[in-house]
């Protein structure tokens, strides 16, 4: 963000005072750094979505073709037809304001319609006009015609939800604002208004199998620099595979795990991790990625895009998979995966190779958390750690909206820390486990040009670090998400410094003890490690 502001002056921007007039009289306006960019003609062509065109979010005409209000009516109609829930979030607010001040981006930016309450409203007063009987009487009924201005309005508050699902925890009704805003979503790209952060990196994703577009020779490559830097941190060298039929299991992980840094300290703890284990495992440069857009964008293209974990699952022979640390990855597999792609009736009920363990949680799946893994190898005692390798980091951990709140996986990473680390602090109740705070740039709007709603987003995330480091002296944020590896280092550093953020196997990978007697004076990251050479030298 150009001319950034400084975070005292951010801060004093935020507004909670709400607007003299009605927020249907209030207009939107379209602030910089709060509006994503246009997804572009030729991606969109590339993903099948219609009427791509080269238009701009801040232009007066978006030229939307001339029946766009009949095709967006149709295909809410269509939505309300295939989705119970939807109908049912449309029908049951009784608008008792709970969730109003649960939303990151109302309590960030102090704007209204960011109010889970008034952002489904957005919607839901279109549903009121055409769908209802009362909706007939209009304004009176909360009801709206669906205008440009109208649509406008949706579009800009579609892409400041990070589909977190936060809101729904304090909801008596349990109405889930997510799906709301993935049904807006699935709306707006009928008229060819998808995102460039979005459709971007599907494209990319149907070229070559992961968002970042990387292709098996540069897959290869980034993972042969890795080899080289593991074996120099820690003298040993592992081998892994790739696309290797007949392996016994597949491993699918974000690429970002394998291509930048803080991932990539994940996935050298995941290689020292399976090397120690001698998993007989296969990394696929195909399914080469765990992370799916297509949840950010519509029903069909989440499926689409999911499908080639089994395909390639099928295609390699292996009995189960594992999965990596991911956020929306994992949302897709537990809540959708089964129903959507399955059944993997090809696929054996995974069973630890090691432990014998029945993941039973996963009997339909046919895949398994890294955490849930490497958790039950310790609990069986099959892995020996020297803790005191991590002793100059001192963890929190947050929970990614997508693992908590999307599959309930709490004590899992939890215990994983607390078994390889000797320090570890909470952060406050109410913003952990079911009740963790976003990032703030999930679901998609990791776009540059959103930084300052990012920010503003993330900023009771970054509230909570700034508290366990004040008050415990953290000095990591480990997490199981490679969107939050990505995008809690710049909002970390721009609101609380001297915090860095890591995968949770990156500190089992340093503590890891390969073989007995081992000498280890580097950590995963290349840096020394504080008091480990005297330490080593007097044993
Ligand atoms: S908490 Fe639920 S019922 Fe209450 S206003 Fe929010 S969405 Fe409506
Ligand atoms: S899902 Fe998350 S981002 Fe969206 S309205 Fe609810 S709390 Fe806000």
């Amino acid at each position: 963000m150009a001319n950034k502001p400084k975070p005292d002056e951010l801060l004093s921007n935020i507004n909670y005072k709400p607007p003299r007039t009605q927020w249907t009289d209030t207009p939107v306006e379209f602030k910089k750094g709060y509006y994503c960019y246009a997804g572009r003609p030729n991606n969109l062509e590339y993903i099948s979505l219609p009427h791509g065109r080269k238009w701009s979010s801040t232009d007066d005409d978006w030229q939307l073709v001339d029946n766009w209000k009949e095709i967006f009516l149709e295909g809410m109609e269509n939505l309300l037809k295939k989705f119970r829930s939807f109908r049912l979030f449309m029908d049951i607010c009784v608008r008792c304001g709970a969730c109003a001040d649960k939303c990151h981006f109302f309590i960030g930016t102090g704007d209204p319609k960011n109010m889970p309450v008034l952002r489904a409203e957005l919607l839901r007063s279109i549903y009121r006009r055409y769908f209802t009987i009362s909706g007939k009487l209009g304004k009176i009924a909360g009801a709206r015609d669906l205008t440009e201005d109208v649509f406008k309005e949706l579009w800009y508050y579609s892409y400041q939800c990070t589909e977190c699902r936060r809101c729904s925890v304090f909801c008596p009704y349990g109405i889930d604002t997510a799906e709301i805003t993935m049904m807006a979503r699935e709306l707006i790209n009928l008229l060819g208004c998808c995102t460039d952060w979005i459709s971007g990196p599907l494209a990319n994703c149907y070229r070559t199998g992961n968002h970042l577009g990387l292709q098996p020779h540069t897959i290869k490559s980034n993972f042969e620099y890795m080899v080289d830097d593991l074996e120099e941190f820690t003298g040993v060298r592992v081998e892994p595979t790739f696309n290797r039929k007949g392996a016994e299991l597949l491993f699918v992980t974000p690429s970002a795990d394998f291509f930048a840094e803080p991932g990539m300290f994940t996935c050298m703890g995941y290689l020292l991790l399976f090397h120690k284990l001698g998993l007989d495992y296969t990394w696929s440069t195909y399914a080469s990625e765990g992370g799916n857009f297509g949840l950010f964008t519509s029903n069909e293209m989440m499926k689409r895009i999911n499908s080639k974990i089994y395909a390639e699952a099928k295609r390699l022979g292996v009995k189960w998979i594992l999965g990596g640390e991911c956020g929306h990855m994992w949302r897709v597999l537990h809540q959708y995966m089964d129903t959507m792609n399955g059944p993997a009736d090809f696929l054996e009920e995974p069973v630890s190779p090691i432990t014998g363990t029945k993941f039973e949680n996963a009997k339909s799946t046919k895949m398994v958390h890294i955490t849930e893994f490497t958790a039950d190898l310790i609990k069986n005692g099959k892995l020996k750690f020297d803790k005191s390798r991590n002793d100059h980091i001192i963890p929190t951990f947050h929970d990614s909206c997508n693992t908590s709140r999307g599959m309930g996986l709490f004590e899992e990473p939890r215990y994983v820390i607390n078994s390889v680390c000797n320090q570890f602090h909470e952060m406050p109740e109410n913003t952990i486990r079911e009740q963790t705070f976003c990032c703030g740039s999930g679901s998609g709007l990791n776009a540059g040009e959103i930084e300052e709603l990012r920010l503003l987003g993330g900023l009771p995330r970054a509230n909570a670090v700034k508290y366990v480091k004040e008050k415990n002296g953290v000095n990591m944020l480990s997490c199981i998400c490679a969107i939050d590896r990505a995008v809690l280092p710049p909002l970390v550093d721009y609101w609380v410094g001297d915090v860095d953020v890591c995968g949770v196997h990156e500190l089992v990978g340093n503590a890891l003890i390969m073989e007995e007697g081992e000498k280890r004076e580097i950590d995963l990251r290349g840096e020394p490690l504080p008091g480990m050479e005297e330490k080593e030298e007097e044993d």
